[in-house]
């Protein structure tokens, strides 16, 4: 009977979900016929149990963005206690609270380079949100008001704004709605991409040359983009390609912004994905990983020479959110800051990655159609290819990536196929960093189960 009961409420819940909760990045149509996919209960480790029961691998640490896995009673308890003390105090109009003043001090310790100071957001979107309206706020204080454009790549994901999504260059999510912020301009991405075939392609930085000679520096504010390009298939730039674009943007006086919303905090197995490029961005975006996923929490990165002429505006900043500096947020923020160092996570990372590309060294020999893997860190993935030797893209309509996310999911691992261009088939795997090598090795015998399976569908 309790069989019975339970599988009425989860029939029950999945009928409520229908009905009443407009899912993000979802297909309506199918939700309201299929319901959810899964309802997902408890977590602990790298793993999550659904309502039924049935426990998953969680291999991409849900959003990229549960990095210390679940069930971490330091994060749990340090929102406790600031939920029980003072759950939520503004940042508005001068008010102030520790959490964040701490939390504040520390992102910019660790940060590289002379980024100095923090402007808290809720996330990711608004973080980048943040810093298209600064670098522009910026421009206007230094008398270069017609500094207003954004160079972003194709490919990116900035988040899911009118400004950001604009500059997201993933079609699905750029399209989506029709209003489009006009200042935003996409280049095309750096060349270890999936424009298969492409060999046209300007190499490294030259399409962002390009559109500043064309533009004019003059109405440019910044470049952004992502040290590794994650929502859009964990690209992975050549070797050069940071600092070209750094350079270039030295040069052309315009600021170069790294969205580290995935890449931060310990992702790529340094602290920020641009380190592993030396690459000292003029601003920097962050979220996910600041917290683990555990509260809401962005912030905005400022080198010096920004937060110096930011504090010296005498009106009103004209822009922040509710949850500014939320103390229940930072506190959390703090507690996973300080898991990181106290557990050495970057070195289980750079450890983790190597047993990584073990397996994927082991896939490639077995699995003809398996190409191009990547591991920055644990940001990693593969594409399925006909011939990877020619670069051949499979016929539009095998959908492999599709394919061996589902079998995966089947088999109880939770990845990411990132197919949004046709013919492209990338799979995504992120998990948490605190995963150990038995682990790894779990996932990539899933894998291997699952191309397995897709070459007798051929
Ligand atoms: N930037 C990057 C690189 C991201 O991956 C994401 C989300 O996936 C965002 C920005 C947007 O963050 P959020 O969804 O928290 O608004």
């Amino acid at each position: 009977t309790n069989i019975v009961k339970q599988n009425t409420n989860i029939d029950n819940l999945s009928k409520i979900d229908k009905e009443y909760f407009i899912h993000p990045t979802t297909v309506p149509k199918d939700f309201i016929e299929n319901g959810p996919k899964i309802i997902f209960s408890e977590g602990k480790g790298i793993r999550v149990k659904d309502v039924n029961g049935n426990e998953y691998i969680d291999g991409v640490s849900m959003l990229w963005n549960v990095n210390l896995g679940y069930g971490q009673k330091e994060l749990a308890d340090a929102a406790y206690e600031q939920l029980n003390r003072l759950p939520y105090c503004s940042s508005f109009y001068g008010y102030s609270n520790e959490n964040a003043i701490r939390l504040a001090e520390k992102v910019v310790s660790v940060a590289p380079g002379d980024l100095s100071a923090v402007f808290f957001t809720s996330g990711g979107s608004e973080s980048n949100e943040t810093a298209f309206k600064l670098v522009r706020h910026y421009w206007d204080m230094k008398g270069l008001s017609d500094k207003k454009k954004i160079i972003s790549l194709k490919r990116g994901y900035h988040g899911a704004t009118i400004s950001t999504g604009s500059a997201t260059g993933i079609i699905g999510f750029h399209n989506f709605s029709g209003s489009k912020d006009m200042d935003i301009l996409h280049a095309k991405p750096h060349l270890t991409n999936c424009e298969l075939g492409d060999k046209t392609a300007p190499d490294y930085d030259e399409s962002i040359r390009s559109m500043i000679e064309k533009t004019g520096a003059d109405q440019i504010a910044a470049v952004i983009m992502e040290p590794v390009q994650g929502a859009g298939g964990v690209h992975v730039p050549p070797e050069g390609y940071l600092q070209a674009v750094k350079k270039l943007c030295e040069e052309n006086n315009i600021l170069f912004i790294a969205d580290e919303v995935i890449c931060g905090f310990g992702r790529t197995g340094k602290m920020f994905g641009v380190e592993n490029w030396d690459v000292v961005p003029d601003v920097m975006c962050v979220a996910k990983g600041i917290t683990s996923g555990y509260a809401q929490l962005g912030a905005v990165l400022l080198n010096k020479e920004i937060r110096d002429t930011l504090v010296q505006y005498d009106q009103i900043l004209g822009h922040g959110f509710t949850y500014s500096g939320h103390p229940t947020a930072c506190a959390v923020g703090l507690a996973t800051l300080d898991f990181l160092e106290k557990n050495n996570i970057l070195q289980n990372v750079n450890e983790m990655e190597k047993e990584l590309k073990k397996g994927f060294k082991y896939l490639e020999e077995n699995h003809r159609h398996l190409a191009k893997t990547r591991a920055v860190g644990l940001l990693a993935g593969f594409e399925l290819m006909q011939d990877p030797d020619t670069e051949t893209p499979f016929e539009q309509s095998i959908r492999a990536a599709r394919y061996v996310v589902d079998h995966c999911f089947d088999n109880k691992l939770i990845l990411r196929a990132a197919d949004f261009e046709h013919q492209v088939n990338i799979v995504a795997i992120a998990p948490p960093l605190i995963i150990n090598k038995q682990e790894v090795e779990e996932i990539i015998n899933i894998v291997d189960d699952a191309l397995t399976s897709f070459e007798k569908t051929l």
